[in-house]
């Protein structure tokens, strides 16, 4: 499995802006953001893609949505929502090959996407 930039901002070897840690899950400000509020939760366990998910990483899932909620709540974007995306391979546009769910709000997002 490579090295991804993601790796590096887990060691802290790249600084972020870190919104929340513990000893499996990290969560940082997307350096490129998109949306007022656009947060990249990851786990550090390195997984490339969705496509690469087994039955036994569904904790991680769940567990990364529920960490999401959580920042959208002390964002205060709870109410108003947001949305939650997992981009997949070229066709999804993931540019970065270590799973991470977008946390997207503080604005009104379009629908569908494009
Ligand atoms: P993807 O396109 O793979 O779904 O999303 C990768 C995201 O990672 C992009 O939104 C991009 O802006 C963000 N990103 C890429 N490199 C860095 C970085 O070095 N630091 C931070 N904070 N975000 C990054």
């Amino acid at each position: 499995m490579t090295v991804t930039i993601f790796d590096k901002i887990i060691s802290k070897e790249i600084p972020s802006d870190i919104i929340y840690e513990d000893d499996q899950y990290l969560a940082f400000s997307d350096i490129n953001p998109q949306a007022p509020v656009h947060i990249l939760i990851i786990p550090k366990k390195r997984i490339p893609t969705i496509n690469d998910l087994e039955s036994s990483d569904g904790k991680t899932i769940g567990e990364m949505i529920l960490i999401a909620k959580n920042i959208a709540k002390n964002k205060q974007i709870d109410k108003d929502g947001y949305r939650l995306v997992f981009n997949c391979n070229a066709h999804g546009g993931q540019s970065v090959f270590h799973i991470h769910l977008h946390l997207l709000g503080g604005r009104q997002l379009n629908w569908p996407p494009g």
